[in-house]
């Protein structure tokens, strides 16, 4: 009792299971990754539109497997909050951006004094009890000025209704801690939620920075969210800056940061410091 359908179903399983292995192995392996603290940062420069500055850089967070190579956060961020060791990760690598900055800032006294870090966080650690007491002990280690952190956020965590997520905003902010939107325009945002938790800045999604040259609608977008950040008086970072052109229209819609490519990759500390130095000079 053989039918053909018998091979195919087969052949799909085993297919499955190869996925359900791989994805098995690859979480064994983030977890000793991140028990041997084996994950790096990279950082992106953030420019302001209008003087050329760089005010603050993003952290990005790195791993290199020796078994399955370079792995994309948007890969193993999401397995990490899976498997539950996101606290783990948020607070190591929060612990190496806050002493690369520090470590930048002694480097280069002058300028880059007043660079700022962005800092990505998981809507997991939001709901945690110890996220903010571990993030205050690592700035007071590295005496940073909390106006100098900017922690970035996503639409969803807003519109969550849970009281911890809200305390924790809350008290980030009255911390001084600054407050940034990621992938804006993507999500289900609302007026209210930006101003109810004073919100800083407005990172306009790279999808309409990419379609701004042929579509009058993705830069009518970006129009609207500039005026509305001004008028509530937020900053404005346009992300995926990958063309002069693109460049030259975000500065005529008065955006307030450009990030991207044409101007920086993410790069590791000693790249960073190199780059810096070559900017400031040309
Ligand atoms: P994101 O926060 O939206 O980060 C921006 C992503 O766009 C980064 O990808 C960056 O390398 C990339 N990018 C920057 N400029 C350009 C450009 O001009 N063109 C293009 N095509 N891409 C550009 P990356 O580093 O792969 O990070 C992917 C996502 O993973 C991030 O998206 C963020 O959601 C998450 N992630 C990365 N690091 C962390 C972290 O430390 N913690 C948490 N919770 N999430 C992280
Ligand atoms: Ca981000
Ligand atoms: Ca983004
Ligand atoms: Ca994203």
């Amino acid at each position: 009792s053989k039918s053909r359908g018998g091979g195919t179903t087969i052949r799909y399983d085993k297919q499955g299971h190869e996925d359900i292995r791989k994805r098995y192995r690859l979480a064994e392996e983030l977890r000793s990754a991140v028990s041997r603290q084996e994950l790096t940062l990279h950082f992106q420069p953030i420019i302001r539109a209008d003087s050329r500055k760089v005010t603050k850089v993003e952290a990005l967070a790195r791993w290199f497997s020796p078994e399955f190579g370079e792995v994309s956060p948007e890969e193993f961020i999401p397995l990490a909050e899976e498997i539950g060791i996101i606290a783990e990760l948020s607070e190591y690598l929060f612990h190496i951006a806050a002493s690369d900055i520090q470590e930048l800032r002694e480097l280069n006294h002058g300028n880059e004094n007043r660079l700022a870090l962005s800092f990505n966080i998981s809507p997991v650690n939001l709901h945690s009890q110890n996220f903010i007491p571990v993030i205050s002990n690592i700035l007071a280690k590295t005496a940073a000025d909390m106006s100098q952190l900017e922690l970035e956020i996503t639409e969803s965590m807003l519109i969550e209704d849970n009281e911890m997520v809200k305390q924790n905003l809350t008290l980030l902010k009255n911390m001084g801690i600054r407050l940034s939107l990621d992938d804006f325009g993507t999500g289900y945002s609302s007026l209210s939620y930006l101003h109810r938790f004073n919100i800083d800045t407005l990172k306009i999604d790279r999808s309409f920075i990419a379609s701004m040259q042929e579509s009058t609608h993705s830069r009518e977008i970006i129009r609207a969210i500039q005026a509305m950040a001004l008028s509530l008086g937020m900053e404005t970072v346009a992300e995926g800056v990958e063309y002069e052109e693109q460049d030259r229209m975000l500065r005529e819609l008065e955006v307030t940061h450009i990030q991207g490519f044409l101007h920086a990759r993410p790069m590791d500390r000693t790249a960073l410091q190199v780059w810096m130095k070559h900017w400031n000079t040309v």
